[in-house]
């Protein structure tokens, strides 16, 4: 069974063609200077992550863990969250793990592509710590602004959706048509690539 990077679902949703060449063309790799440039962003947003309160995650308490690598056999995925606050407060009657992902975006919007990422990393937590979580954040570094995600259950049925029609690229080596959105392809590393947009 194909493993797949909790990362190909974001790039499934911007446009499928797109796991057609991360796997079965996997010798092309090019990096825009716009992906090094969100790269040095996330890491320095990071750093800074380090320094701050939780208070933009609306939290007094709780325990930040940094580059949690996981995997999950049940859905074939593998990736490493950027941060999970793992809350300690007694009030609680459980402790809660909470996914954060940090984006290079003024947007401030969670986008669909974003959202099942973080339900990527929720479920991989879930069957890793045998904890529901429940919610998780999108970290906006331009706007310094977290905004919660609650983990539903038609996010979690439209994951393994994606991950299906994923595994169905591959298994047939077939690349699908370009995305309908042409303007997503002005910003796409593999443009060069596709002859016919
Ligand atoms: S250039 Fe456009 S069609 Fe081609 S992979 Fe990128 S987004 Fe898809």
């Amino acid at each position: 069974m194909t493993q797949f990077r909790v990362v190909d679902l974001k790039q499934f949703q911007y446009c499928p063609r797109l796991i057609y060449f991360h796997h079965c063309l996997p010798h092309i790799r090019p990096v825009t200077k716009k992906m090094a440039h969100g790269i040095e962003m996330q890491q320095a947003a990071m750093r800074n992550e380090a320094r701050r309160s939780l208070k933009p995650y609306g939290l007094t308490h709780g325990e930040r863990l940094y580059n949690v690598v996981l995997e999950s056999t049940e859905l074939g995925l593998r990736g490493k969250i950027e941060l999970v606050i793992e809350t300690n407060d007694n009030l609680r009657q459980t402790p809660e793990l909470i996914p954060v992902d940090f984006k290079n975006s003024r947007r401030g919007k969670p986008d669909k592509h974003l959202k099942l990422q973080l339900t990527a990393y929720a479920l991989m937590l879930e069957e890793n710590k045998q904890l529901l979580v429940k919610r998780g954040f999108l970290y906006y570094i331009p706007l310094r602004r977290a905004v919660e995600v609650p983990i539903n259950t038609r996010l979690k049925a439209n994951l393994r959706k994606s991950v299906e029609a994923m595994r169905k690229i591959v298994a047939a080596e077939w690349m699908p048509s370009p995305t309908a959105q042409r303007g997503k392809c002005a910003d796409c590393e593999f443009r060069r690539f596709c002859n016919d947009i």
